[in-house]
C-alpha cells in the first residue's frame, strides 16, 4: 500500500464538475480515498482566451504500481478530456499529475516522480501545505512548508469560494 499524491488541474469546462469526476473515477479504480485540498484558482499568465486554472492536490492509498496508476489517470484524462465541440474537435479539460509515490523516487521513459517541477509550482505547493505541510520531499529533504516559503513563483493563486 503506497499512499500517492495527486495534482488535479483544469482550465476548459465545468471544472469543479470535471474535478469531481476525476476524484470519483479515481477513487474506483486507484484504491483508498483518503483526502483532498480545497480548490485553489490560478491567474493565467500572459495572454490567453481560457479561464483560469482551478487546482485540487488529492489523495490516495493504491496498492497499484506507479505505471499502473499513470496509465489508470491518463486513460481519464481522456475520458474527461474531450468536449465534442464538432465532431472533430477535441480540448483536453484535466491535467493529472503524480506529485509523490510514498517516499519513492521513480525516473524512466513515462515518469519522474517526486513530480520535478513541485517546487517551482505555487499552484502545487499551496494545496500541498494544506493537506501534508510536513512532508519531506524524498529528494530535496525539504519539507512542503519550507519548499513553499523559499518559492518564488509570482503566479497569483486564490482559494477558490
Ligand atoms: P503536463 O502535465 O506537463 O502539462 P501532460 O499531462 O501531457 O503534460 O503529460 C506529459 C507526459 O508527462 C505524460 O505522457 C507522462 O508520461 C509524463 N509524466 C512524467 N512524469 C509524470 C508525473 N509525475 N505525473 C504525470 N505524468 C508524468
Ligand atoms: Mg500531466
Amino acid at each position: 500500500m503506497t499512499r500517492v499524491y495527486f495534482l488535479l488541474g483544469g482550465n476548459i469546462g465545468n471544472r469543479e464538475e470535471l474535478l469531481s469526476e476525476a476524484i470519483r473515477k479515481m477513487t474506483n479504480q486507484l484504491g483508498k480515498y483518503i483526502q483532498s485540498s480545497s480548490l485553489y484558482e490560478t491567474e493565467p499568465w500572459g495572454f490567453t482566451h481560457e479561464q483560469n486554472f482551478l487546482n485540487q492536490v488529492v489523495i490516495f492509498d493504491s496498492e497499484l504500481a506507479a505505471l499502473d496508476i499513470l496509465d489508470k489517470t491518463q486513460a481519464i484524462e481522456k475520458e474527461l478530456g474531450r468536449v465534442r465541440k464538432t465532431t472533430q474537435y477535441c480540448e483536453r479539460t484535466i491535467d493529472i499529475d503524480i506529485l509523490f509515490y510514498g517516499d519513492e523516487q521513480i525516473e524512466n521513459e513515462r515518469l519522474s516522480v517526486p513530480h520535478p517541477r513541485i517546487q517551482e509550482r505555487s499552484f502545487a505547493l499551496y494545496p500541498l501545505k494544506e493537506l501534508i505541510p510536513e512532508f519531506i520531499h524524498p529528494i530535496l529533504k525539504k519539507s512542503i512548508k519550507q519548499l513553499r516559503n523559499e518559492c518564488t513563483d509570482e503566479l497569483e493563486i486564490n482559494k477558490f469560494n
